[in-house]
């Protein structure tokens, strides 16, 4: 029997393992993927948003300020990338000058700090290559790596006693007296006291397994196009967007600098039938091309080397005229110790702490009179890598270890070393993509193209691995059916 069943190892779900592991309590994930961080929590901006674009007085704007605010902090204890960037939102004409003052003025009601009106001499002075008249300055926006960060939420709570039972998509859910029981796909059956439902896209189906809850999730695409580091190098320093378009779907096509040097250009925003539908499609990445192009001249001539999409959950459908659902953050009424969280959309990266702690502290703790666990211990190492080390350092760790001197990332310059370290993940994920999110292999412009065969010898020859066990991620993605999926098609 378990205290706490946590559905859904997205960015939410194991920002929540992490809180319940502050507690004495017996708490296991369910994720119905290889690993974490596979769901829309991979699939992101990755920008830590001020909190000046949601309305004041609801859950998105508190989560989203209290969760800015949680990050530096974090990130020092979980050993996670995190650069204050800074953002500029960029308009040209009277009307977006007054879009923004209502933006601004919005921020100073949801109390972000850092914010501040500027003109076109002060936007050239901050980003000399952007295109624009009037800005929002927002000093405290920041970026981190989605996946990195999910992977660092789950392993701290795993290092503090929460298991983790990954490629179990949960089928059913009973309620006994006063337990319920969850059943997966993989003939796994779980009781547990308390559950919460941080399924994303899929929530609304978890809740209604329960009848929990009748709200519905509608999917909207975003795709992106990523610029090869060696190209993105002196264009921006800040996360540069334009006014947002007012159907309440999205924050409008970004520029966004990533931790690894990358910029991503997008995302779009497109109502789409299936929840699972991240294709991505030509009309959409030439309207990303040229959005981008109108607000940073000089990527005219850049060649992008990948394009991805994820999907908003949002809460209102196409035609029904709304343009803002706040999130759902409760223990519902309809089913007792069961916590549904529905409709976390952006920012539901930044909000992600809040929110961890909002759960556990204002909905179970209080509830249950939990004790704190004593033993719960912050700190969480990840990998060594080699982009982030001085030469020196690179020295030291080469006389221990010879495989800090062997390239198997070419484009990204990836030691052996690194894919050994990703390899012996305390989650144990041993596919390519786990690999890749923990460090960054098979993301330059060959797209794994020269370390995919590299990367599946070292899986055969130190761990043992068969060629034909090696996946992309779920069971059923092996290499030799995936191949050329994997490396993806080039974006010309
Ligand atoms: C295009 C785009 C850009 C965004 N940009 C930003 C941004 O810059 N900043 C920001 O703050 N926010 C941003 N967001 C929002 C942010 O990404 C999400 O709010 C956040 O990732 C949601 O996390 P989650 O854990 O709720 O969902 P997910 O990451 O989707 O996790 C849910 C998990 O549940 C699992 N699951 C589903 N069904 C089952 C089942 N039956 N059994 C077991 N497991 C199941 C899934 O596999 C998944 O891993 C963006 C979102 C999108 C789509």
């Amino acid at each position: 029997m378990y205290d706490i069943c946590i559905i859904g190892a997205g960015v939410v779900g194991s920002a929540i393992a992490r809180e319940a592991s502050k507690y004495n309590l017996k708490t296991i994930v369910l994720e119905k993927e290889s690993d974490v961080a596979e769901g829309t929590s991979k699939a992101n901006s990755g920008v830590l948003h001020a909190g000046f674009n949601v309305p004041p007085n609801t859950l998105k704007a508190k989560f989203n300020v209290e969760g800015l605010d949680y990050f530096p902090a974090l990130c020092d204890e979980l050993d996670v990338h995190y650069a204050n960037c800074k953002k500029i939102v960029v308009g040209n004409t009277k009307e977006d000058l007054k879009y923004l003052q209502k933006l601004l003025e919005q921020g100073k009601k949801n109390n972000c700090k850092g914010l501040s009106l500027i003109d076109e001499k002060q936007i050239k002075n901050i980003e000399p290559k952007v295109k624009g008249k009037y800005a929002i300055y927002s000093e405290k926006t920041a970026v981190v790596l989605p996946y990195e960060l999910t992977i660092a939420l789950a392993e701290n709570a795993h290092k503090n006693g929460v298991e983790f039972l990954l490629e179990n998509e949960v089928t059913s859910i009973e309620k006994s007296n006063n337990y319920y029981t969850i059943k997966t796909n993989k003939n796994s059956s779980i009781e547990t006291k308390i559950v919460v439902n941080s399924a994303g896209l899929y929530s609304d189906k978890i809740a209604s397994m329960t009848n929990s809850s009748d709200k519905k999730v509608y999917p909207v695409r975003g795709e992106y196009l990523i610029i090869d580091s060696d190209e993105a190098k002196n264009l921006i320093n800040t996360a540069v967007y334009p006014v947002p378009p007012s159907d309440g779907k999205g924050l409008g096509i970004h520029l966004t600098p990533t931790i690894n040097g990358n910029i991503l250009i997008g995302p779009s925003a497109d109502f789409v039938q299936e929840k699972d539908d991240v294709e991505n499609t030509s009309d959409v990445l030439e309207i990303l091309k040229s959005e981008a192009i109108s607000l940073l001249p000089e990527l005219k001539n850049t060649k992008f080397i990948k394009s991805y999409s994820g999907n908003r959950t949002k809460l209102f459908s196409e035609n029904s005229g709304e343009k803002f659902v706040d999130y759902i953050v409760e223990e519902s009424d309809k089913a007792e110790n069961f916590i549904n969280l529905i409709g976390i959309e952006s920012p539901g990266l930044t909000s992600a702490p809040a929110i961890a702690r909002f759960v556990m502290e204002d909905i179970i703790a209080k509830k249950h009179k939990l004790k704190k666990n004593t033993k719960f211990d912050p700190i969480r190492k990840g990998i060594k890598r080699g982009k982030f080390l001085s030469q020196n350092e690179k020295n030291e760790l080469y006389k221990k270890d010879k495989n800090w001197g062997e390239i198997i990332c070419r484009c990204e310059q990836i030691t052996k070393a690194e894919i050994l370290q990703a390899i012996n993940n305390p989650l144990n994920v041993k596919t390519l993509n786990g690999i890749k999110k923990r460090t960054h292999s098979m993301m330059g412009r060959c797209q794994g193209g020269f370390c995919i065969p590299k990367i599946s010898e070292i899986l055969t020859e130190e761990i043992g691995m068969n060629p034909d066990e090696i996946r992309k991620s779920r069971a059923e993605g092996k290499l030799y059916e995936r191949y050329e999926d994997f490396i993806g098609e080039e974006v010309k």
